[in-house]
């Protein structure tokens, strides 16, 4: 047998090593609107509105009220590894920005066509920046502009047939960014959100700042949902377990609905925990004999050194410190409120 000889290694080009990145941080357009949204709350922002064209794929467009951008810092804003949050790595430990690793405008020049429109507080006119590849395309132009910033991307996965090819055959990405924004909306609630799709005269998602959780919850899901939710709260100050607070509202014995919907914040952050949303599906299974799925808003509080806010690439998921613990005690106080709620309605009807 001839002896093959080992193939050559060399080095990727720059540019394709930042476009395999920018795939794996902007997998599809309700990605790109998350990291939007999350710089504009990163930036103070009190009123976030997106617009969406063709799911994404032609324009995606988020413009905020929070403090905009330095006009020094214009050339550098989409270079891979630049931020304004985080500058040594112990930073992560107490960071509590959603943004810390300076990549997600960056991927975006590689996989579609960014322009930024931004002024800071006391200019008399904004500026207008485009930019590909990570590069400021020519010298920002000034442009009038109201406080903030906008963010357009535009032909998204132009450069990645297969990826776009994908998204145009599978279902818009619209429905995602909606439920996306309804999220975002409950937690936030001090702020005002609207999402609508490119040319239409009515949002899909508008709020306005809310007094309690449970009139933003009513405002963004509906009466429908709002009237059969449990308030539900766990404190834990004791230092020799985990030191924990949750607040949050899960659906009664009357809520019906064929899916789980899990909205749940830690410091914050939208996240998922596979764990925690299994463990609460079981408790419904278990107390409630219609087995109805549950709707369940939590947000959890831990300090943040107990926090690995960096497993993921797009910080979809983050990992906790004692999470069995953290798990079992929710999970506890969710079945006893199933419980006597339940009772309690019981005890109502009877006459
Ligand atoms: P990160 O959020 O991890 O810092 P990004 O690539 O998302 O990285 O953003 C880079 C930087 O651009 C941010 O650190 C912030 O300073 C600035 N920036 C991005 N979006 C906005 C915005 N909407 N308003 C103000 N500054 C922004
Ligand atoms: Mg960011």
């Amino acid at each position: 047998v001839a002896r093959k000889e080992p193939p050559r290694i060399w080095r990727l080009e720059e540019s394709v090593v930042n476009r395999i990145a920018a795939g794996e941080v902007v997998q599809r357009p309700s990605s790109v609107v998350k990291e939007l949204v999350e710089n504009s709350l990163d930036a103070g922002a009190t009123s976030i509105s997106v617009v969406v064209k063709d799911g994404g794929l032609k324009l995606i467009q988020v413009s905020d009220n929070g403090h905009g951008i330095r006009y020094e810092d214009l050339a550098i804003l989409c270079e891979r590894h630049t931020t304004s949050k985080l500058s040594t790595f112990e930073d992560l430990q107490t960071i509590k920005s959603m943004g810390f690793r300076g990549e997600a405008l960056a991927s975006m020049t590689y996989v579609g066509h960014v322009t930024v429109t931004t002024i800071t507080e006391g200019q008399l006119h904004g500026y207008r920046a485009s930019y590909r590849d990570g590069v400021m395309e020519q010298e920002p132009r000034p442009c009038a502009a109201v406080k903030g910033t906008q963010i357009m991307v535009e032909n998204l996965f132009y450069n990645m047939i297969a990826r776009r090819k994908n998204l145009q055959n599978s279902n818009d990405d619209y429905p995602k960014v909606v439920d996306l924004i309804s999220r975002f909306a409950i937690h936030y609630m001090n702020v005002s959100f609207s999402c609508r799709k490119h040319g239409a005269n009515r949002a899909d998602v508008h709020t306005v700042a809310a007094f309690s959780r449970l009139e933003a919850i009513r405002n963004v899901y509906g009466v429908n949902v709002a009237r059969d939710l449990l308030e539900i709260t766990v404190s834990d100050d004791n230092p020799a377990c985990s030191v924990f607070n949750m607040d949050g509202f899960v659906s009664n014995a009357n809520y019906a609905a064929k899916k789980t919907t899990m909205v749940l914040f830690i410091n914050d952050r939208l996240v998922e925990c596979t764990a925690l949303k299994r463990a609460i599906e079981v408790v419904y299974s278990a107390t409630l004999p219609k087995a109805s799925k549950p709707f369940i808003y939590m947000s959890i509080n831990l300090p943040p050194e107990h926090v690995d806010v960096n497993i993921h690439p797009t910080k979809r998921e983050v990992s906790l410190l004692n999470q069995e613990s953290i798990v079992d005690r929710i999970q506890n106080a969710i079945e006893s409120k199933l419980m006597s709620s339940n009772t309690t309605r019981t005890f109502i009807s009877q006459p």
